[in-house]
């Protein structure tokens, strides 16, 4: 029986690293990308429900309501134009996101190699058939080395957000 690669190249640890701290710094990014659309689109629809008041309810009440000035119309374009910014940044930065986290669980899965003798530990991304207390290469003190463990590479992401 052959094994099959499962992926060619292998990913190292350090690539899973630095997939990770991507991660990190993606998530933060979204999250405040998450607030200013917020914050912009509350600002939008004050200005809009102004616009609508002042056009509608002198139809129905016949209040008078002042004429809005020219530049409240620009200011208004330059915050839909802003918001359309915004939203535009936060959807590249979550559909990246995304990205990142789909490759984080195909090789999120790390393999603790230690040292029968001196306890020396190192870790490598799990392969395909991989199992605990299976002896692998030797360590540089010349012991045999052992999987002791496996475990999903932590995500350093607030609580709340370990489904992503
Ligand atoms: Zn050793």
């Amino acid at each position: 029986m052959t094994i099959e690669p499962w992926r060619e190249p292998k990913p190292t640890i350090a690539q899973l690293r630095r997939l990770v701290e991507r991660i990190k710094s993606y998530a933060r990014t979204s999250r405040l990308m998450g607030y200013l659309s917020t914050a912009i689109l509350t600002i939008l629809m004050i200005q809009l429900g102004i616009l609508v008041y002042s056009y509608f309810i002198p139809i129905f009440w016949g209040t008078p309501f002042p004429p809005l000035p020219e530049w409240y119309y620009y200011v208004m374009f330059i915050t839909f134009a802003l918001s359309m910014v915004v939203y535009g940044v936060a959807g590249s930065i979550n559909a990246r996101l995304n990205r990142y986290i789909i490759e984080y669980k195909k090789i999120g899965i790390v393999v603790q190699l230690r040292c029968e003798e001196c306890n020396r530990t190192s870790e490598r991304i799990w392969e395909k058939d991989d199992y605990i207390f299976k002896t692998e290469g030797t360590c540089s003190c010349g012991g045999k080395q052992f999987i002791s463990q496996m475990y999903l590479m932590p995500l350093p992401l607030k609580k709340g957000q370990e489904d992503l």
